[in-house]
């Protein structure tokens, strides 16, 4: 895939699913379009995508001859969904291994995405062979890992982590989702799950913790009813500088001192 008019490709990655990663990813491009960002979204989970549920953003995608056209969310942010590809939401889309390359390197690699400050691509969870695809297919600058406080302590996400690393993916950080809830009465935040893990894995793999997002009702609401581009915290605010500096970081420390 060329990278075109794509300043930055960063992946979203996770050691399995139900972690919140797609919420994760379109938060974050919902909340860098806000700040004024051209971010665009490949929803690459083929075997279960929700990034087109979460954004309330339907296909089917057009293409006039120079390629397909992503469908832009309310707020502006360009979807490409596999989800896209099948009439009917409801039906599970087991793609088979000729045919996962195929749809990765010819529908996704012939996307016009336009001018872009960065493309956040949903990964297929875990090790399979549909994330080594996507590594080997599409140029990535770096990626994100989502995990949470329970995966932590089994540590499932190394592996997904290693396997980036040992394909010289750059490790930018991770984001702890489901992290903490808030006392609905004082508002003061516990966590959920036990003590937090996250800065011994972060600390491991010499990376940053690029946020901590906390379970709200406000977010499985907008969730279900495709609007979660309208959540507003100051925890996605801190998420998104914190990705911004090291996406900065990691293409500074890439360039070569004269
Ligand atoms: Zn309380």
């Amino acid at each position: 895939m060329d990278k075109g008019l794509v300043a930055r490709i960063v992946a979203v990655g996770s050691g399995k699913g139900g972690v919140g990663k797609s919420s994760v990813a379109a938060l974050l491009a919902s909340e860098l379009r806000r700040q004024g960002r051209a971010v665009g979204i490949l929803d690459a989970d083929i075997t279960g995508p929700s990034i087109p549920k979460l954004l309330g953003v339907r296909g089917p995608l057009v293409d006039r001859g120079e390629g397909i056209e992503p469908a832009p969310t309310r707020a502006g942010v360009p979807v490409v969904s596999s989800q896209f590809m099948v009439e009917d939401e409801q039906t599970p889309v087991i793609w088979r291994g000729p045919l996962v390359t195929r749809l990765i390197t010819q529908f996704f690699g012939s996307v016009q995405w336009g001018k872009l400050d960065y493309l956040l691509i949903d990964m297929p969870p875990g090790t399979s062979d549909v994330p080594l695809t996507v590594f080997q297919t599409i140029p990535i600058d770096g990626m994100v890992f989502v995990l949470t406080p329970q995966e932590l302590a089994a540590l499932i996400v190394t592996k997904a982590m290693n396997m980036a690393r040992d394909l010289h993916v750059p490790l930018l950080g991770v984001v702890e989702n489901m992290a903490f809830v808030r006392c609905p009465h004082c508002h003061e935040p516990f966590d959920l799950f036990g003590p937090s893990h996250v800065a011994k894995v972060a600390a491991e793999y010499g990376i940053p913790i690029l946020g901590r997002l906390p379970v709200t009702s406000e977010v499985s609401e907008l969730s279900d009813s495709g609007r979660l581009d309208e959540v507003t915290s100051p925890e996605v605010s801190a998420l998104a500088a914190a990705f911004e500096k090291a996406v900065d970081d990691a293409t500074k420390s890439s360039m070569t001192v004269l």
